[in-house]
């Protein structure tokens, strides 16, 4: 009974801080502030065609689809399908995350927020066909504070990013002449610098080869599911770094 409450309030925790990243993921591409003291520049939360402000029950997170019926309540748009699988998604990874790596609850937390954000780096990389600086530079933060938790000094985790930001400098001074429309060069930065700080030691190999992977895999399906592989690549292998290393 404690076991499926405790899991309940979890997916409601992950649910929570998914609710805030739907929000993200509507405003980062367009550029709209997200928060802040200064209460003129922001507006809370509202319908993105007929920007009617919304009451509280209208964009609760998984509860609102259930009081719009997946239409906006005043225009009778239908509601982007990506802010409820997004909600549901991050819910579901805090439980396995939790089911998984629960008993270590520093670890826990910052493998859940890289997760969220690399779901969230994802679907905005899917619909809009940009990827997001801030969440990388997130995932990079989130990527130190974890090392130098687990290696209990800096060093470790300085020499391999400085090495992953010399490698994406070479990246981006070889790929000014690329001029295919995936950008791989800028694709690869993305993951690059995430991963010298969340691969460690022999799973650079695994990542290396899960990139090249995606690159095969993309090349046949279709080139967008690059970026999307290879990150999902990177969080499951620091995953699994983790817990073999425990
Ligand atoms: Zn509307």
């Amino acid at each position: 009974m404690i076991l499926i409450a405790s899991y309940i309030s979890l997916f409601l925790f992950g649910v929570l801080i998914s609710n805030f990243t739907t929000t993200l993921f509507y405003r980062l591409p367009r550029n709209i502030m997200i928060s802040g003291f200064n209460q003129k520049s922001t507006r809370p939360p509202f319908c993105s065609n007929c920007n009617h402000d919304l009451l509280f029950y209208e964009y609760l997170p998984i509860l609102s689809w259930f009081s719009t019926l997946g239409k906006c309540n005043y225009c009778h748009t239908p509601i982007n399908k990506s802010y409820i699988l997004l909600e549901i998604l991050i819910g579901i990874i805090a439980i396995i995350l939790y089911y998984l790596i629960g008993q270590n609850l520093e670890y826990f937390f910052l493998c859940f927020c890289f997760a969220a954000l690399a779901v969230l780096n994802i679907f905005i990389y899917l619909e809009h066909n940009f990827i997001s600086t801030r969440i990388t530079l997130s995932i990079i933060v989130t990527g130190i504070i974890y090392r130098t938790l687990t290696d209990q000094e800096i060093f470790a985790w300085l020499a391999s990013l400085s090495l992953g930001c010399i490698l994406s400098l070479w990246i981006i001074r070889e790929g000014v002449e690329d001029k295919s429309p995936y950008n791989y060069d800028k694709l690869l930065v993305h993951l690059i610098l995430p991963a010298s700080l969340w691969c460690r030691n022999e799973s650079v190999l695994l990542f290396v080869t899960s990139i090249v992977l995606g690159y095969l895999f993309s090349k046949l399906i279709k080139n967008k599911l690059f970026y999307p592989i290879g990150l999902v690549n990177l969080f499951l292998i620091s995953l699994y770094n983790f817990m073999t290393s425990t």
